[in-house]
C-alpha cells in the first residue's frame, strides 16, 4: 500500500466509525452530539474517498446504510414498501449535476429521435421532522412505524394516532384494500420552544432540535406524553396497489407526483401547500433561494428543498441506489459551521499586549465566504479546546459574525499528535509573557514591542480617534520597521520626504498624509483622550472625563493624586479610576504626553483662557477661503479652523477678518481688497493654526 492510499485508508476508517457513532446517537438514541452539517460535511468526505478508492467501501459503511437500527421498546415491523432516505445536494452546481445525469439516464434507454430535454420537477419544503409510514387497509389506519432502517421500523401507531392531522380513516368512498402514505411528522416551533422551557424549569437536559425531539417523542412509551407534545405532520408521498382501479365517482388514480399531492388532500391529509411545480430545472432556483430566507417566518423547522422528478413512470425508470431515489434530492440550506483541519496556532500581540491564539487551517467555505483563520479567544479557551495539531475542528460563522473554532472532532485526532498551547515568549519581540492572574490575558509587557506600537499608531490614527486617513497596517509596519517612527509622538516629526521614500508612495499622497496628521493636531481633546488607547477608556469614557477634566495634567493630577474625584464622574468605576491611575503614573506615559504637547498638540479643550497666543489670534475669528490651496483642501483648512475657535463663511463681509488666498481665486479677492479684509496665504494660516 503506498503512503497516500495507506493514509486515505486510515481517513476512512476514522469516519465510518464517527459517522457510525453519530447515526447510532441520532436516530436511535435522539441525542446527537455533532451538527447536521458537520455530519454532512463528513459523510461528504467518505463518499468522495470511497469514490476515489472503490475497495475502501465497507459493508458497514454509513454510506449504504439508511438511519438506524430500531430500538428496543416497541415491536418491529417489515415495511410494505422500504423507506428511502435522500441524497443530497449543496449547492446549485451539484444540483444541475443530478439533473444532467438523470437526462443522460433517461435518453440512454430512448432512441436519439426521441431524447428528451426536460423534465419535470416538483418543489417541496424539506421539513425537520421525522418519516413516517402510515399503512392503511379498507381505508383505516392499522399500522404507524418509524422509518427504522429503511426496510424495519418500529410499530408506533398509538402513539401516531395522538396526532390530529392524521386521518384514522380515509376519506374516501371505495378505499383501495391498501394505501401506504409516507410523511413527515414534525414538531411545531414554538411546541418546541415551550417543552424546552419546562425542561429548564425542571432543571432537565434541553433537547437538541426539533427533528429530535420529535423523533423522541414518537417513541415515548406513554401515548399521553405524545397527544400533549402536539405533533403535526405532513403526508408528501403516496403508493397504492398497482391492480387497484378507481370507480367512476372516485378520484383519478395519480400518475405523477403532482396528482400524488393533490389525492392525498382529498382523501383527508395535511399536504404542505409550498410545493410547486415546474416545468423544468431553469426556474427552481430563485424558488430555492426564496425559501432559504422566507423558512425563518415559517412555524416549523425546515432543513432545505426536496425536488422531486414529477412523473412515475419516469421515477421508476430512474430507480434507487441502494439509499435513495435517483428522482429525488434535497439541496440543504447552507451551513453556517464546517469541519476543517487544523494547520498552525498561531498568535496576534494587540496594542495593549494582549495576546490572542489564532487557528489557521485549510480553507472552508461558511455562508458564501471562504476562511482560513478563526479566533480562539484567551489562553483559556485554547485550553478548554484541548487542540492538537492536525486536529478537526468545527468553525462557525453565522451572518457578520467573525469566524470561531466551536469545538474539536476529537474522535478523529491522530494518535500522538502534538497538544497546542500559547508560547512562553512573545511572537513578536521574544520577552517573556505575561499571564494575568484572575483575567484569562496573557500579556506582553515589553513596550517597545514592534506588535504594541503598531497597535497604539493604529488605534491613534483610527477613525474614532485622530482620524488620519491614508496611515494603514502596511505603512506603519514600514515607518517602524525602519525606525522612523518609535512612538504616536513621532508620528508629528514625519514629513513628505521621509514618506515620499517609502514603498507605493507618491508625491502627492505623501504631501496629503502630512496634511492628515497635521489636522489631526486640533481635534478635540476628548479623541486624544480616547487616541492614546488607555484600558477601558473608550469612545463613551474618553467624553465623559474630557468634560469634566477639559486638560490632559487635570486629568492626570487626577488620576494620580485624587482617584476619589475621578470615581465621581458618572458611569466611571473602580476599574477605569485603577486603569488612569496606573497609566498617568508612568513615567514613560508622561513622556509621550510631553512630546505630543511638544509637537503641536493641545491635550486640552480649546476654552478661552487656554488657548495660547497664536490660536488667540484664530479664536473668534472669520476666515473666508478662495482659490486652490498648495497642500490643504478646503475641508481640511475649515477643520483646522474651526478646531482652533476660528469661524469660516462662505461669503466676504466687513465681519471677515481673513480670507485666504491660494491659487485661481475669484471675485472674493477683489471684494476683500476692497473692504480692506487681511488677505493671508497658506503659510500665513498655518502659522496662525501654530502648525
Ligand atoms: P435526510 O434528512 O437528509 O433526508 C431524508 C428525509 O427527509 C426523509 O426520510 C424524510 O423524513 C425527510 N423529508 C422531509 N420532507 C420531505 C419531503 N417533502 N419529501 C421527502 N422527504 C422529506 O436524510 P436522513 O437519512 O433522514 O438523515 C440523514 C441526515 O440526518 C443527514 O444528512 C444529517 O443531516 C442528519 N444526521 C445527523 C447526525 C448528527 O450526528 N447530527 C447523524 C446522522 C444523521
Amino acid at each position: 500500500m503506498t503512503s497516500s492510499s495507506s493514509k486515505t485508508f486510515e481517513r476512512a476508517q476514522e469516519l465510518r466509525r464517527l459517522l457510525n457513532k453519530a447515526n447510532h446517537a441520532y436516530h436511535v438514541l435522539n441525542s446527537p452530539f455533532m451538527e447536521d452539517a458537520i455530519y454532512d460535511k463528513l459523510y461528504r468526505e467518505l463518499i468522495d474517498l470511497e469514490k476515489e478508492e472503490p475497495n475502501l467501501i465497507s459493508p458497514d459503511s454509513p454510506t449504504l446504510r439508511i438511519g438506524g437500527s430500531p430500538s428496543k421498546g416497541f415491536t418491529n415491523v417489515k415495511h410494505r414498501i422500504p423507506l428511502f432516505s435522500l441524497d443530497n445536494a449543496f449547492n446549485f452546481k451539484e444540483l444541475d449535476q443530478w439533473y444532467l445525469k438523470l437526462l443522460k439516464l433517461i435518453n440512454q434507454t430512448k432512441q436519439p429521435k426521441d431524447s428528451i430535454s426536460n423534465l419535470q420537477i416538483i418543489c417541496e419544503l424539506k421539513i425537520d421532522g421525522s418519516a413516517l409510514a402510515l399503512s392503511y387497509e379498507n381505508g383505516f389506519l392499522v399500522r404507524a412505524a418509524t422509518r427504522g432502517d429503511g426496510v424495519e421500523g418500529e410499530d408506533i401507531t398509538s402513539n401516531v394516532k395522538t396526532i390530529q392531522s392524521i386521518p384514522l380513516s380515509l376519506n374516501l368512498p371505495n378505499p383501495p384494500k391498501w394505501v401506504e402514505v409516507r410523511g413527515e411528522a414534525f414538531i411545531p416551533n414554538k411546541t418546541f420552544e415551550k417543552i424546552n422551557q419546562e425542561r429548564r424549569t425542571r432543571e432537565e437536559p434541553l433537547l437538541a432540535n426539533p427533528r429530535n425531539a420529535c423523533a423522541g417523542t414518537l417513541r415515548q412509551l406513554d401515548p399521553k406524553i405524545v397527544a400533549s407534545r402536539k405533533l403535526d405532520f405532513f403526508a408528501y408521498a403516496l403508493h397504492l396497489p398497482d391492480d387497484w382501479q378507481p370507480n367512476s365517482n372516485d378520484r383519478e388514480k395519480p400518475k405523477n407526483q403532482w396528482e400524488g399531492l393533490e389525492w392525498l388532500k382529498h382523501a383527508g391529509f395535511k399536504v404542505n401547500t409550498n410545493a410547486k411545480y415546474f416545468l423544468n430545472i431553469s426556474n427552481v432556483k430563485s424558488f430555492l433561494s426564496h425559501w432559504e430566507i422566507e423558512r425563518h417566518n415559517l412555524s416549523y423547522g425546515t432543513d432545505g428543498i426536496v425536488l422531486k422528478i414529477n412523473e412515475f413512470e419516469i421515477q421508476q425508470l430512474l430507480g434507487w441506489t441502494q439509499k435513495a431515489p435517483r428522482w429525488a434530492i434535497a439541496l440543504k440550506h447552507p451551513a453556517e459551521e464546517a469541519p476543517t483541519k487544523l494547520l498552525k496556532l498561531a498568535c496576534q500581540v494587540g496594542r495593549t499586549g494582549v495576546v490572542t491564539p489564532v487557528a489557521e487551517f485549510e480553507p472552508i467555505l461558511l455562508a458564501g465566504t471562504s476562511v482560513s483563520r478563526a479566533t480562539l479567544h484567551n489562553a483559556k479557551r485554547l485550553e478548554s479546546l484541548d487542540l492538537h495539531l492536525e486536529d478537526t475542528i468545527v468553525i462557525r460563522k453565522a451572518g457578520e459574525i467573525i469566524p470561531e473554532v466551536v469545538r474539536v472532532l476529537s474522535e478523529l485526532r491522530k494518535p500522538n499528535s502534538k497538544r497546542l498551547c500559547l508560547p512562553a515568549s512573545c511572537p513578536e519581540c521574544g520577552s517573556t509573557l505575561i499571564q494575568e492572574i484572575d483575567g484569562a490575558a496573557t500579556r506582553c509587557i515589553n513596550r517597545n514591542c514592534p506588535a504594541i506600537i503598531r497597535g497604539s499608531i493604529l488605534h491613534w490614527v483610527s477613525k474614532s480617534a485622530m482620524d488620519i486617513e491614508g496611515l494603514g497596517t502596511k505603512l506603519i509596519k514600514q515607518l517602524i520597521e525602519k525606525n522612523l517612527i518609535q512612538s504616536i509622538a513621532s508620528l508629528y516629526s514625519l514629513n513628505a520626504e521621509v514618506i515620499e521614500s517609502l514603498e507605493r508612495m507618491g508625491n502627492k499622497s505623501a504631501q496629503k498624509l502630512i496634511n492628515a496628521i497635521a489636522t489631526s493636531k486640533t481635534k478635540p481633546w476628548w479623541r486624544q483622550l480616547y487616541g492614546l488607547g488607555i484600558l477601558h477608556i473608550g469612545e463613551a469614557n474618553a467624553k465623559t472625563l474630557a468634560k469634566k477634566f477639559p486638560t490632559a495634567s487635570k486629568l492626570s493630577q487626577a488620576a494620580c493624586e485624587s482617584p476619589e474625584a475621578i470615581k465621581e464622574t458618572y458611569g466611571i468605576g473602580d476599574e477605569i479610576t485603577e486603569s488612569l491611575n496606573n497609566w498617568f503614573s508612568d513615567d514613560e506615559n508622561q513622556k509621550l504626553l510631553s512630546n505630543l504637547k511638544k509637537s503641536g498638540l493641545s491635550l486640552e479643550d480649546y476654552t478661552e483662557e487656554s488657548i495660547d497666543q497664536n490660536k488667540t489670534l484664530c479664536y473668534g475669528k472669520t476666515f473666508v477661503l478662495t482659490g486652490t490651496m498648495p497642500s490643504l483642501t478646503r475641508n481640511e483648512a475649515k477643520e483646522l479652523i474651526e478646531n482652533s475657535g476660528g469661524h469660516v463663511s462662505s461669503s466676504i463681509s466687513s465681519k471677515t477678518s481673513f480670507l485666504v488666498a491660494g491659487l485661481n481665486t475669484g471675485n472674493k479677492l477683489e471684494k476683500a481688497k476692497q473692504l480692506g479684509i487681511k488677505i493671508i496665504e497658506e503659510e500665513e494660516l498655518k502659522k496662525l493654526l501654530s502648525l
